[in-house]
């Protein structure tokens, strides 16, 4: 397989873009070599710059489960667009995707549009904060809640795969007020309770994990009951999660009411979209409604609103069966390959969120998805990479399937995985 015109473009784009990449996660920075310049995707598949076909296992970071270039969202974006790109005012698909998310996802009763995750994290904590006149924020280790300056403490995704404790850049004032805590350590969030009294004005996670590897929440009940005795608010990071591991995101699979949502991946189609919301006595603290101020100009894009929309009214009940049951296989195909090849393995979900770990204990927190035998993944990527298959270009990604998937990508990927457990056996420390 050659990459001589990825080479090229990344030898290009590094001159003019700082690491060649527009987001820290694309780059292979932690596996060694070039990332690939895409240039087309349909269905499961993506083609890059040299014709090389792969199968799709990033999905974007998330939003593609029905696959690249799905009929039907494309054609919603182009009837969109030719109505033209913005204007700056409000428009009715507005009301529907807010309607959309609000039917899928009960404990929302209100929601505001925003363009990425980020503004949906920020946003939320700023409410959080407004609502409750409290200063101070939990999170927990390894939880990316992107890359907005309080949060980016211990986080997980790309500042994990760089090694970040946090970053240059956050002042010491705007991380002080950050406790952070191990994820599932329902002791440390008491003791955090009960040594700043008054003072937490919200809990924020990611509702399940995805962003350390898939590592599944044991205490949200618990979780919202502490805040709830606290006067706090528990704000669910559903971005990864929400309406791809159900079709009310992990909500679904829980039944774990947050006062406070944040989404975005899946609902935006592939578009810059995102959101927050929930209780209604919360949101309408926010401007114009209330004092809390939070605006965008772009924010419900009529363009980005018409795929997010096109992407949930596709996403049926055989969609989610369909990912589920891709996840299970891949998952039982890295099983296969590692048990075959005896390399330390843990395979875990959270709902359809899959992720291998080299190592034979169950991963509950960031301290032990830090703890795996992380130098056995680059050759273990490169190997599947050669052979058609694209994985997240980290040890510390969830894997994103897509409900595209056939029979013949399974077969692709069950053929490369056996080269790529070998050469993760092989790996030298
Ligand atoms: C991706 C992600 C974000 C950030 O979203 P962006 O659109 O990249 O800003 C926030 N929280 C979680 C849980 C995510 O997975």
């Amino acid at each position: 397989m050659t990459s001589t015109r990825s080479q090229a473009l990344f030898e290009r784009a590094a001159a003019v873009i700082p690491g060649g990449v527009n987001s820290p996660v694309r780059a292979f920075h932690s596996v060694g070599g070039t990332p690939r310049f895409m240039v087309r995707g349909e269905g499961p598949h993506l083609w890059d710059a040299d014709g090389n076909r792969y199968v799709d296992l990033v999905s974007s970071w998330g939003p593609m489960i029905l696959g690249h270039a799905h009929p039907r969202v494309v054609e919603a974006v182009r009837n969109a667009a030719g109505h033209g790109l913005s204007f700056g005012t409000p428009t009715e698909g507005e009301i529907e995707l807010a309607e959309e998310i609000i039917d899928r996802v009960a404990p929302v009763h209100q929601v505001r549009l925003v363009n990425s995750g980020t503004e949906a994290t920020m946003s939320a904590i700023r409410l959080a904060r407004g609502f409750t006149g409290r200063r101070k924020i939990v999170k927990f280790a390894g939880c990316y809640h992107g890359h907005v300056d309080a949060l980016l403490a211990q986080a997980g995704s790309g500042v994990a795969t760089l090694g970040l404790p946090t970053s240059p850049g956050v002042t010491g004032a705007q991380a002080a007020d950050t406790l952070v805590l191990p994820y599932n350590d329902l002791d440390a969030v008491k003791a955090a309770f009960a040594e700043n009294p008054d003072e937490i004005a919200c809990v924020i996670t990611e509702a399940a994990a995805g962003n350390m590897g898939a590592v599944a929440p044991r205490h949200n009940a618990e979780l919202r009951d502490l805040c709830h005795a606290n006067g706090a608010l528990l704000i669910m990071d559903e971005v990864m999660t929400g309406f791809r591991v159900s079709r009310s995101g992990w909500f679904g699979l829980e039944n774990v009411a947050g006062d406070l949502y944040t989404f975005g991946k899946v609902m935006s189609g592939g578009l810059p979209a995102a959101a927050f919301g929930g209780r209604t006595d919360v949101m309408a603290r926010l401007a114009p409604a209330g004092p809390v101020y939070q605006a965008g100009t772009l924010s419900g894009n009529p363009v980005a609103v018409a795929a997010g929309l096109a992407t949930l009214r596709a996403a049926t009940d055989e969609v989610y069966l369909a990912l589920d049951a891709n996840a299970t296989r891949l998952g039982a195909l890295f099983t296969a390959a590692l048990t075959e090849a005896g390399v330390p393995h843990r395979v875990q979900y959270a709902g359809n969120l899959v992720s291998v770990f080299f190592t034979e204990d169950e991963v509950v927190d960031y301290a032990g998805a830090q703890a795996a035998q992380t130098w056995r993944f680059p050759p273990f990527f490169h190997a599947l990479l050669e052979r058609g298959v694209y994985p997240p270009p980290s040890a510390f990604e969830a894997w994103f399937v897509n409900a595209a998937m056939t029979e013949e990508d399974f077969a692709v990927i069950a053929d490369a995985l056996p080269h790529a457990a070998r050469a993760a056996a092989e790996a030298a420390q």
